[in-house]
C-alpha cells in the first residue's frame, strides 16, 4: 500500500486525552479514532491489526476443532430472563425496545443465544462434543470506559462455547481451548501469564485467565518465581497462618485516639506496628450490615467476600449506617461491644493475632489489647484479604510474587449453570435426557492489539511483534530522484511478489518526517533507499526492534526479509 492511498492520520503531539501507552501510540499513529466514550473507528492501520490477530485466533480455533458461526448483536430479553441474566447483569447491558416495546440487548457476551440454537438443533450424544464461535462486536456499557481500545464499551471478542455429554468431556473441552489460548498469545508475539481466576458474571466452577505482562495492566498476578502457582489477586488464595502470637494476654483498655481515623494515623499516634491494628468495616448487602475485621497491614478482598456471602457484590456501609450500627463515626468502629447485633466476619490473620488495637465504638478513642472470645467473638473465620508479596503460596511452593497484566482472555468450564437454566438436553447412550455440560472462551481481539502495544514500544513509538504487524516492512525512499523512485517501486514489487506487506511512503516528504512516522507505526522492518547509498550499489534494512541496520544489495531485500519473517525466533 501507498502512503498517499491510506488514510494514516499520523499526530506529531500526544493527544492529551490518552492516559496509556496504547491509547496514546493508537491515536498518534492513525489507528484508532474516537467517536463517543469507549467507542472508536478502527482507520485502515488500526483494522490491519485487528485482522492479523483474528486471523490467528481463527486459525488456532478451527485447528483446535471449533468451528466458525455468526450469532446477531441484538438478543431478544426472554433469553436473558431464562438464566436470570436481564437482572443480574446490571447497568452494563446495552438495553433497547424494539417499536413494539420487546426489551432487547445488544451482546455483552452469548451463552443465552448458542444454548437456546443447542437445545434446538442437537438432540443426540452422538453429536458432541461440539465447539462454535465467533468473531463478532460486543456491548458492555462500562462504568469506565478507558484506556482507548483497552476497556470499550464496543470492542471485538472471540467466544467459543464448547458442549459435551458429561463432565469428562467438558474438561477436555476446556484443555483443548486452554491450550489453543497458549499457542494464540504465544504465535501473537506477547509475553503472558494463564492463572486462575474468579468466575464473575458468566459463572461456573473452573477459569483461566490469560494475563500479558505489562506495567499499565489493571488486574494483578499472582505468581511462584519457580513453583506452579498464577491467580489473578481476586483469585489468589492466602492460607491460614500456621503460627499464632505467642505473646500473653493484656488486660484490656480505652486510650483516647483524637480524630486519629486511618491506619497510618493510628499507628503512629500509638507507636504500634500496623500488624497490632484491626480495621473493622462495615459492609452492606441488601438490607444487612455486617462486620469484617482485618488487619491493619492487610487489604479486604472484595470479590472473596461477595464469593463468601454468595452475592454478585459487596458496599461499603455508609457513614450513617456506620454511625447507627457502632455509635461512633467512621474510623472509630470495633468489634468489642458493638451497639447492634450483626454478623461478625474476620480474617484468618486476626485468629493469630494477640493484644490487638481496635476502635472502641466512640468518638475519638481506641481499645488496647482488645482480644478474640475474651472481648469479643466472630461469627466466621475466612480467607479475606489480598494476598501479598511475600505471602506463603497456597500449594507450598515458594514465596508469592505480584506483577501487572492486562486480561487478553478468559476461559470458563461451566458446568450446567446455562443447560439447566434454559433446559438444553441430549439424549445419552441409553436414550436418557442429560444436560449438556457447557463450557465458554473469550479473547479480547481489540483489547490483545493494544494489550501488544502496551509490551512492545518505546519512546519514538510502537514495536509490533512480526505476526501482528500491521505492514512487515516500511518503505522508505528518501528523495524523488529517478534511481530511487525506480529501485522503490522495483522493491515494492518484489517483495509483494514473495507475501511480504509493504507500507510505501511515497510521499514528498523530508527524510526526518518520514523516519518519525515510520518509528511511531512500527513496522518491524524499515527499508531505506537513498540516492547514496544506491550510487555505492546498496539499500538499508533496518530492524525497529533493535536499531541495526545492515547495508545490502538490492537483490538480497527479498530473501533477508523473507527469512528474517519467517524463520525461528531471529531476535527481529
Ligand atoms: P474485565 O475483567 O477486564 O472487565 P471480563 O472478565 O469482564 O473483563 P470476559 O467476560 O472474560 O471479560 O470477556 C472476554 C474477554 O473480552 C476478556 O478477557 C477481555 O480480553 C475482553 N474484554 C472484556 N471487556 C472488555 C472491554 N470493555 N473492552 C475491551 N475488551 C474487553
Ligand atoms: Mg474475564
Amino acid at each position: 500500500m501507498r502512503t498517499t492511498q491510506m488514510l494514516i492520520p499520523t499526530l506529531r503531539d500526544d493527544p492529551g486525552e490518552a492516559e496509556t501507552v496504547s491509547h496514546r501510540l493508537m491515536l498518534r499513529a492513525g489507528m484508532i479514532r474516537k467517536v463517543a466514550a469507549g467507542v472508536y473507528t478502527y482507520l485502515p492501520l488500526g483494522l490491519r491489526v485487528i485482522r492479523k490477530v483474528e486471523g490467528i485466533v481463527r486459525e488456532e480455533m478451527n485447528r483446535a476443532g471449533a468451528q466458525e458461526l455468526l450469532m446477531p448483536i441484538a438478543s431478544p430479553a426472554e433469553l436473558w430472563r431464562e438464566t436470570g441474566r436481564w437482572d443480574f447483569y446490571g447497568k452494563e447491558l446495552f438495553r433497547f425496545k424494539d417499536r413494539h416495546e420487546r426489551d432487547f440487548c445488544l451482546g455483552p457476551t452469548h451463552e443465552e443465544v448458542i444454548t437456546d440454537l443447542i437445545r434446538r438443533e442437537v438432540r443426540s450424544y452422538r453429536h458432541l462434543p461440539l465447539n462454535c464461535y465467533q468473531i463478532q462486536t460486543k456491548f458492555r456499557d462500562e462504568i469506565r470506559p478507558r484506556f482507548g481500545l483497552m476497556r470499550g464499551r464496543e470492542f471485538i471478542m472471540k467466544d467459543a462455547y464448547s458442549f459435551d455429554k458429561d463432565e469428562a468431556g467438558a474438561q477436555l473441552s476446556y484443555q483443548k481451548m486452554y491450550d489453543a489460548y497458549q499457542r494464540i498469545f504465544t504465535r501473537c508475539g506477547l509475553t503472558f501469564r494463564a492463572v486462575e481466576a474468579d468466575t464473575g458474571l458468566i459463572g461456573g466452577d473452573v477459569s483461566h485467565e490469560f494475563m500479558v505482562l505489562a506495567e499499565t495492566g489493571e488486574a494483578t498476578v499472582v505468581y511462584t518465581d519457580h513453583g506452579t502457582y498464577a491467580a489473578n489477586l481476586e483469585r489468589a488464595e492466602v492460607p491460614p497462618p500456621t503460627e499464632s502470637d505467642p505473646a500473653p494476654l493484656q488486660p484490656i483498655k480505652a486510650v483516647s485516639t483524637p480524630n486519629k481515623r486511618t491506619v497510618e494515623e493510628v499507628t503512629s499516634f500509638l507507636n504500634i506496628s500496623p500488624r497490632q491494628l484491626v480495621k473493622t468495616l462495615l459492609y452492606k448487602t441488601g438490607q444487612e450490615v455486617l462486620v469484617v475485621l482485618i488487619r491493619g497491614d492487610h487489604e479486604v478482598n472484595e470479590v472473596k467476600l461477595a464469593r463468601l456471602l454468595g452475592v454478585n457484590e459487596v458496599t461499603l456501609a455508609s457513614p450513617l449506617d456506620v454511625q447507627v450500627t457502632t455509635n461512633a463515626p467512621v474510623g472509630f468502629a470495633g468489634p468489642v461491644d458493638l451497639k447492634t447485633k450483626v454478623r461478625v466476619l474476620a480474617d484468618h490473620a486476626i485468629k493469630a493475632t494477640r493484644n490487638m488495637v481496635v476502635g472502641a465504638n466512640q468518638p475519638d478513642a481506641h481499645l488496647v489489647n482488645a482480644n478474640l472470645d475474651r472481648d469479643f467473638k466472630v461469627d466466621q473465620f475466612a480467607d479475606l484479604r489480598n494476598a501479598q508479596a511475600g505471602d506463603p503460596s497456597p500449594r507450598g511452593d515458594g514465596r508469592l510474587t505480584l506483577a501487572k497484566g492486562i486480561e487478553v482472555g478468559q476461559v470458563f468450564l461451566l458446568g450446567t449453570k446455562y443447560s439447566k437454566k434454559m433446559n438444553a438436553t441430549i439424549l445419552d447412550a441409553q436414550g436418557q435426557e442429560r444436560l449438556a455440560v457447557m463450557g465458554c472462551y473469550g479473547i479480547g481481539v481489540s483489547r490483545t492489539a493494544a494489550a501488544a502495544i502496551e509490551q512492545n514500544h518505546d519512546a519514538k513509538g510502537i514495536i509490533w511483534p512480526v505476526p501482528i504487524a500491521p505492514f512487515h516492512v516500511h518503505l522508505l525512499p528518501l528523495s524523488q530522484s529517478t534511481a530511487v523512485q525506480e529501485q522503490a517501486a522495483h522493491l515494492y514489487d518484489q517483495l509483494g511478489r514473495a507475501g511480504i506487506e509493504v507500507l510505501w511512503d511515497d510521499r514528498d516528504e523530508r527524510a526526518g518526517v518520514k523516519f518519525n512516522d515510520a518509528d511511531l507505526i512500527g513496522a518491524p522492518f524499515h527499508l531505506v533507499i537513498g540516492d547514496k547509498g544506491l550510487a555505492q550499489g546498496h539499500v538499508e534494512l533496518k530492524t525497529r526492534k533493535t536499531g541495526t541496520v545492515s547495508k545490502l544489495p538490492p537483490s538480497e531485500v527479498v530473501g533477508t526479509v523473507s527469512s528474517w519473517i519467517n524463520g525461528p525466533s531471529t531476535g527481529h
